[in-house]
């Protein structure tokens, strides 16, 4: 028993069911509310996810909670208010901001990620790291993604958190986000003893694709299969499902996701220019140690005959120049 953890955890709900208050039902929200609506959020999304608005006001959190007889200390080591140096007086954390609850595997609010309507710096502003809350092991939506998950075996990434609720409505139910783009050995092992695969489903922007290639070992190191949806034109899912529509979504991006090796193919063949033959050789140089260690000889040649044509390069010496690799590879271990 901690009494002050269920304390905090009973303000995230609180906190959680006044901020989706006021934005479905006061003048406040309105704003908010044109925003998410003008992004294509549905009610029923909204909903779902206990979408919410922070007024734009000091202390509407913390006379709230006040009347709640709450303490106001522990609400802000708990990250939900701050509190002026000078004064010593106590302010609302988040203001003027959407607000996403971070929800804990069982269910229960343990943050918020604050989205600023239109443009502006921090785009999102999360809640700081608390008794309740450890970036590096929280997946966003886990605990509506679980059935799901255990039913396929699979984990859908995404880097954020409109890319989860626009997929959960095209019929992705098993997707999940970080909390930022970084993911963790911490969320690799999480995953791993939930799935057996993870489609990573990052934003098409360089960035996103960058993203992509840095978690490939961390999922590889525990054992996950991997697959990589390909998003093109810098789009990342939630745009892609606007402008597309979902069944394209499922279709063209889910359904048409790539393997690792066929991923790293696509993302260095970017840096080359494959029409000179100095790219077209640096390309080959890149690629060739990635193909030769693939452990099967079959899989091997279904990527030679590819880069074979690509380049438009004799089967026979890339597998020549392929084999070279390999064995001094071999040699090596
Ligand atoms: P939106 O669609 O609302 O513009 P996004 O999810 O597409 O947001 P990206 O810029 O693609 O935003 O960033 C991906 C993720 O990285 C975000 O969902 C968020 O989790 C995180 N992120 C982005 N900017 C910030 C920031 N300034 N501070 C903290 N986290 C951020
Ligand atoms: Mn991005
Ligand atoms: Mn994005
Ligand atoms: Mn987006």
């Amino acid at each position: 028993p901690n009494p002050e953890r269920d304390r905090l955890l009973q303000a995230y709900e609180w906190t959680a069911k006044l901020y989706h208050y006021l934005l479905k039902n006061t003048e406040h929200g309105k704003a908010a509310m044109d925003y998410l609506r003008q992004r294509g959020f549905t009610d029923k999304m909204i909903d779902l996810f206990q979408i919410g608005y922070a007024p734009d006001t000091w202390n509407t959190l913390v006379q709230f909670l006040s009347r709640r007889s709450f303490d106001l200390e522990e609400a802000e080591k708990g990250g939900l208010l701050t509190k002026r140096s000078d004064s010593g007086d106590y302010l609302d954390r988040f203001r003027d901001r959407i607000m996403f609850p971070i929800h804990d595997r069982s269910g229960k609010v343990i943050a918020f990620a604050g989205r600023i309507l239109g443009e502006g710096q921090p785009k999102y502003l999360n809640s700081p790291e608390s008794k309740l809350f450890n970036k590096s092991r929280t997946l966003y939506n886990l605990h509506q993604a679980r059935p799901s998950i255990r039913k396929s075996r699979q984990i859908v990434l995404f880097e954020g958190y409109g890319d989860v609720i626009s997929a959960w409505e095209a019929g992705v139910q098993n997707g999940v986000a970080t909390m930022g783009t970084s993911l963790t050995e911490n969320h690799a092992s999480l995953m791993k003893t939930m799935a057996d695969e993870v489609l990573v489903c990052y934003d098409g922007d360089r960035a996103g694709q960058a993203a992509a290639m840095k978690v490939i070992p961390l999922l590889e190191n525990v054992g996950l299969n991997i697959r990589i949806a390909v998003l093109s034109d810098g789009l990342d899912p939630d745009e892609f499902i606007r402008k597309y529509g979902a069944e394209r979504f499922m279709r063209q991006i889910i359904e048409g996701a790539v393997s690792t090796t066929k991923f790293k193919l696509i993302y260095l063949k970017k840096n080359h220019i494959l029409l000179e033959e100095d790219g077209k050789i640096a390309y080959m140089k890149e690629v060739l140690p990635i193909i030769a260690v693939l452990p099967s000889s079959t899989e091997r040649e279904v990527y030679l005959r590819e880069l074979s044509s690509e380049l438009q390069l004799s089967f026979d010496s890339l597998k020549q120049d392929c084999n070279e690799i390999r064995q001094s590879m071999q040699k090596n271990m």
